[in-house]
């Protein structure tokens, strides 16, 4: 079992759906994958930044998890990350309405003595400088470095991007976000450019339909369980990020076969997480309701067919 090292934000989100709206609750990347990888009961530990605000109640709820905080600094006259979001009726798209970086805007993460030489790294979803540095940081090559992002990097940090895009095995991307990055519509072609950009692995999200994983030629499909509830997409992607790197880090195994069961991890921990707001469901999952969903996976997508 190798150690992960998680980089991304603990933030305030404040999240309207078509079923409700919260005020500032738990969330942001750093979060919802350090729960989604603590589900492995793996040696993790999360490097990020918060302010004074940030109650001692979430510090102790990540803690009871099992995920190391020495990483995460608190700068007390600071303010936490705050991200405000509105989805649309399909529940797949959404809209910023705010993004307040705080004490994010300034942040020098540093990376715990003790996991300088982690095998496995989670670039979650934050500055691409940031994120350049933890890799900087390690004592021994990584032997995974997985890499999140979304449109607000694509759009402000494109340069830093691509910078710290060409150091990763693995970069994890929602479909719109594939086609910002690369120009192009094609998801196949999109994935090829970003091959081209570095990344070995380049796995495309797509919400409720799913996610493709593209190695050189082969493609995967792992589809995304029909949910009776979905109440809060908020954290899918991240859950997903979580699940599939702390499969990786709790197996060790990076073959494209292995990681094809990390896609099939990541997937059926992201179904959980939408079904309530914010990180309600993740705080409260049982092992084995991971393990029937596995289960539901597999059945979902096997047939046996004879061709005639
Ligand atoms: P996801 O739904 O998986 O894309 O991630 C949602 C989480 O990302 C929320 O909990 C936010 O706090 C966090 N987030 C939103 N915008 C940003 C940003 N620009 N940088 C880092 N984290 C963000």
């Amino acid at each position: 079992m190798g150690k992960l090292v998680i980089v991304g934000t603990l933030a305030f989100d404040a999240i309207e759906t078509p079923f409700g709206k919260t005020d500032s609750i738990l969330g942001g990347a750093a979060t919802f994958i350090g729960l989604a990888a603590s589900h492995f009961n793996i040696d993790a530990a999360a490097v990020s930044v918060v302010g004074g605000d940030f109650p001692q109640e979430y510090m102790d709820l990540l803690s009871s998890k099992n995920i190391d905080l020495s990483g995460v600094e608190i700068i007390k006259e600071g303010k936490t990350f705050f991200w405000k979001g509105r989805y649309h009726n399909d529940m797949n798209t959404r809209d910023t309405l705010v993004t307040e970086l705080n004490t994010l805007a300034d942040f020098n993460p540093t990376v715990p003595s003790e996991y300088k030489n982690a095998e496995f790294v989670m670039l979650g979803n934050l500055h691409p400088l940031i994120q350049s540095s933890v890799l900087d940081q390690m004592s021994e090559t990584p032997k995974l470095v997985i890499l999140d992002t979304m449109n607000f990097w694509i759009d402000n940090t494109y340069d830093d991007l691509l910078t710290v895009i060409k150091r990763v095995d693995v970069l994890t991307i929602n479909d719109e976000e594939a086609r910002q990055l690369t120009g192009e519509y094609s998801l196949v072609v999109a994935a090829r450019k970003i091959h081209d950009m570095g990344p070995e692995y380049v796995v495309i999200k797509k919400g409720e339909h799913g996610a493709l994983l593209f190695h050189n030629k082969h493609v995967f499909y792992a589809p995304a369980l029909p949910l009776e509830e979905i109440f809060d997409p908020t954290g899918a992607g991240d859950t997903f990020a979580g699940g599939f790197a702390g499969y990786i880090a709790k197996t060790g195994d990076i073959s494209f076969d292995n990681i094809k069961n990390a896609i099939i991890y990541g997937s059926a921990l992201a179904s959980f997480c939408v079904e309530r707001f914010g990180t309600e469901r993740m705080i409260h999952l049982e092992r084995s309701e991971v393990h029937d969903r596995v289960m539901q996976f597999k059945q979902l997508t096997q047939f046996n067919i004879e061709l005639t």
